[in-house]
């Protein structure tokens, strides 16, 4: 079978410039900055190939070569795609260094130094094809494994360019060109699966960046950043299973804030969620990296620590103090601000909800024995108990919002 050149650098315009508008197409849509990139990227190697086909013939060959430029500029622009997809500011001199590089190259070399012209030019290629490649990898090494398309088809594409230059004197040994028609035919074969390959990895990032997004709204409450219930939930199941196969108890404590429908009425519901947000933060501070928290109910916090209870009462004394001395100041007046916290512990694999219920039962004991204090679970529990006390609702409050003041807080 022999292949048309010509046929086949078309189809690879044609395609690239058709996935470009899509890629455009969706980063509207969507508004994701990096498909842009990406789009322009394609649009731009589509229009170096088709111009080179088409002008190159009418141009002495040092101008025909300078028109791929566009294409190692479009190769930076793939690059920085990604790095705008991973939140990284786009790098401007390393996206036109290798343009920069390939004309002051084609201008300073004599026309007939071809395998010294596609050296060069492979060479940037595969550099921002390994930057590309780098740069979709390094991302939290968990989900590497699940990224390796991502890394392997830019690495495959930067490999096949330079292929021929580093295997050239093993396959050119009676001095044959480098330039042979099959290296171009192999190379425009490449770049049409290079083309669709990496619009597919595109897309792969982009759902499973959706869908982690998605999870991760649906588990996060929105005004303090910590696990919502459910959550919170998912967190501490792992969590307990974990512990218990390796023989750790966990104690798990709740947390209601005291007289906190107080606070909302003497100063509005917005100075409110600044107190819940100021909480929030605190226990997060407080407890250690390795101890799961969450608001499970209106001023309701739960925590879940992998230690004893003996342990576990301790920080949660470490809680209750740092909230009653954060010295929270609202309208320029010293404001009140303590918890209670009742604390619970039990048998391996003990459900959350069980954990839940006991805490919930030694953290009324708290408030009915004076609140500000910590209150541990007299028996663990045995089997799963119904029946939790009804979490708090929110209810707005009608008042306006206040300058709230919040000295000396974690
Ligand atoms: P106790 O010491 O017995 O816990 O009294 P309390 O006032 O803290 O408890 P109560 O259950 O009577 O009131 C809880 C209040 O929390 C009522 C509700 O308006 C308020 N609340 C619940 N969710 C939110 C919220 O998201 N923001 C604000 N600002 N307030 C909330
Ligand atoms: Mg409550
Ligand atoms: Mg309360």
């Amino acid at each position: 079978m022999s292949l048309d050149i010509s046929t086949l650098y078309l189809v690879a315009t044609l395609l690239a410039a058709l996935l470009g508008g899509m890629l455009m197409y969706f980063g509207k849509q969507e508004n994701i900055a990096a498909l842009d990139w990406w789009g322009y990227a394609y649009l731009l190697g589509a229009t170096d190939v088709a111009l080179w086909a088409l002008a190159s013939p009418a141009l002495p060959e040092t101008f025909a070569q300078a028109i791929h430029a566009l294409g190692f500029i479009a190769c930076g622009m793939v690059w920085n795609a990604a790095r705008v997809f991973h939140g990284a500011k786009p790098n401007w001199p390393g996206l036109l260094l290798g343009a920069l590089a390939w004309v002051a190259a084609t201008v300073s070399l004599p026309p007939d130094a071809v395998a010294l012209r596609m050296t060069l030019g492979a060479g940037i290629v595969a550099i921002y094809a390994g930057l590309t490649a780098a740069q979709l990898g390094s991302e939290r090494r968990k989900a590497v494994q699940r990224r390796w398309p991502a890394i392997l088809v830019p690495l495959l594409h930067g490999g096949v360019l330079m292929a021929p230059i580093l295997l050239a004197d093993l396959l050119t040994p009676a001095g044959r060109p480098i330039t042979s028609n099959v290296w171009v035919t192999i190379f425009a074969i490449e770049l049409v699966l290079y083309a669709v390959g990496t619009v597919f990895v595109i897309f792969m990032l982009v759902s499973e960046r959706t869908v982690r997004a998605h999870k991760t709204a649906a588990a996060i409450d929105p005004l303090t950043g910590m696990f919502n219930r459910r959550g919170f939930s998912e967190a501490t199941t792992r969590m307990i299973a974990r512990e218990a196969d390796a023989g750790r108890p966990v104690t798990v404590m709740i947390f209601d804030i005291d007289f906190f429908k107080s606070i909302n009425d003497r100063f509005g519901h917005p100075a409110g969620d600044e107190l819940l947000k100021l909480f929030a933060t605190l226990v997060t501070n407080t407890l250690r990296i390795s101890d799961l928290s969450g608001r499970i109910g209106g001023e309701e916090f739960a925590a879940l620590l992998p230690c004893s209870m003996d342990e576990a009462l301790v920080a949660a004394e470490r809680v209750r103090e740092a909230f009653e001395t954060c010295g929270i100041v609202v309208d320029d007046a010293p404001v009140e601000t303590t918890v209670s916290i009742g604390v619970a512990g039990g048998p391996p694999r003990t459900e959350l909800e069980v954990l839940l219920a006991a805490a919930d039962t030694a953290l009324y004991q708290a408030k009915r024995g004076g609140r500000n204090r910590v209150e541990a679970a007299m028996e663990q529990p045995l089997v799963p108990e119904l029946g939790r006390r009804k979490s708090v609702v929110a209810v707005k409050s009608p008042a306006l919002p206040r300058q709230v003041g919040l000295a000396g807080a974690a």
